[in-house]
């Protein structure tokens, strides 16, 4: 049997719609909280620590954030590999959060279990960073898709130096004070040993021999690039879209990461949306109900022409199979419902109040059976809340 799992928003403590932010900050006291070397022994503290490790492995990654905000916990069942989040998992988060750019702590870092990696090679090429940005999409569209051209702004090689951050005739290499760890480890603090972030490389674990005067020795420079994307038909609101490599550039010339575009979807004026399916409220006469006859509605794929049966009540609804929203990823094709609401009819002229008025007056108990049984327990009811005076 599956195991019971908490929540990943609940297990950090964090809203629904929390930003990156707010979820590292929640981890960060988590982890300090209940990391191990602060509870020796204690399996509740160790079980904590994972199970907040674990919900910060899937909601600081965008593409796993999402699957799990559609799916919950079934969406993530390969997200880890077959055993799930394991150690090695961990030392990956612990890596990710700890290893560099965490500052909060005066820059110390730590290592767990030995699930941490430690960095072979520093001047290897890394896998830069993923990036997220928002765009707005109109409902017609994310139904139909669409191409764009965004403004991404990203770190991207320097032109100058090609990334190493080393000018010419000059080359980068492993930082002889920290011997390429980037970092300085030493005895004491929260964890029984601080790791300070190296001065001379700044925890990079290399160095330039003269910088690269265009990047300042990073390698990198600020980018507002130009970018072509394709938003596939169907695109909800909150999906991302993932346009491979044009996020950040990696260390040592490595590859870019990739831009997660998180889609705003306007609301439309005809249809809502309901995860697949589509609704249509359709006011119509209410004659075209008593009589019955054709309606031609919209769909996304052109006019469709619909048959009223006669005495068809108010709020019927007609679904239209395979007529709503495109399929995409994992979502099937979804359908249109159309549903049928009478609008009393407004600013009659004196014709139109006088027909009104006689079928008024030639109505019968027949013409109208729900309100006449209505009257009839009325009448009951009436009765009865007499005998109590
Ligand atoms: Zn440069
Ligand atoms: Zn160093």
């Amino acid at each position: 049997m599956a195991e019971q799992k908490r929540d990943y928003y609940e297990v950090l403590g964090v809203a629904r719609d929390a930003d990156a932010d707010a979820i590292k900050k929640a981890y960060r006291k988590l982890a300090m909280k209940w990391h191990p070397d602060r509870n020796p022994g204690d399996k509740e503290a160790e079980a904590k620590f994972k199970e907040a490790s674990e919900a910060y492995a899937v909601l600081s990654d965008p593409e796993k954030r999402q699957r799990y905000d559609q799916f919950g916990h079934e969406g993530m069942r390969d997200a880890f590999g077959a055993g799930g989040f394991d150690m090695s998992d961990l030392g990956d988060v612990l890596n990710q959060f700890f290893g560099g750019g965490f500052d909060g702590g005066g820059g110390f870092h730590f290592d767990f279990g030995g699930g941490g990696r430690r960095r072979a090679d520093p001047t290897a090429p890394q896998r830069g960073e993923d990036t997220e940005q928002a765009i707005r999409l109109s409902f017609e569209d994310a139904l139909f898709g669409t191409s764009l051209q965004i403004r991404v702004h990203a770190a991207v090689a320097c032109p100058d130096c090609g990334g190493t951050g080393a000018a010419k005739g000059s080359k980068r290499t492993a930082c002889k004070h920290c011997g390429g760890a980037g970092v300085l480890r030493q005895r004491g603090g929260l964890f029984g040993f601080v790791q300070q972030t190296c001065p001379v490389c700044r925890g990079e674990g290399t160095v330039v021999e003269k910088p690269c005067k265009k990047c300042g020795g990073d390698g990198f420079v600020a980018a507002n690039e130009s970018v072509d994307v394709t938003i596939p038909p169907g695109v909800a609101d909150g999906m991302s879209i993932r346009v491979a490599g044009k996020g950040n550039a990696g260390a040592n010339n490595g590859p870019r990461g990739d831009l997660y575009l998180r889609c705003a979807v306007a609301p439309s004026a005809l249809f809502e949306r309901d995860g697949q399916d589509l609704i249509l409220r359709r006011y119509v006469s209410p004659a075209l109900l008593a009589l019955g006859g054709e309606l031609p509605v919209e769909t996304p794929n052109g006019t469709a022409t619909l048959t009223i049966r006669p005495g068809t009540p108010n709020g019927a609804v007609q679904r239209l199979r395979g007529q709503g929203v495109r399929a995409i990823g994992r979502f099937p094709q979804g359908d249109l419902h159309v549903v049928l609401l009478a609008e009393t009819p407004q600013a009659l002229t004196a014709e139109q109040a006088k027909l009104l008025g006689k079928l008024r007056d030639s109505e019968t108990d027949k013409t109208f059976p729900q309100r006449a049984a209505q009257a009839q327990a009325a009448k009951a009811f009436a009765a009865r809340r007499a005998k109590t005076r």
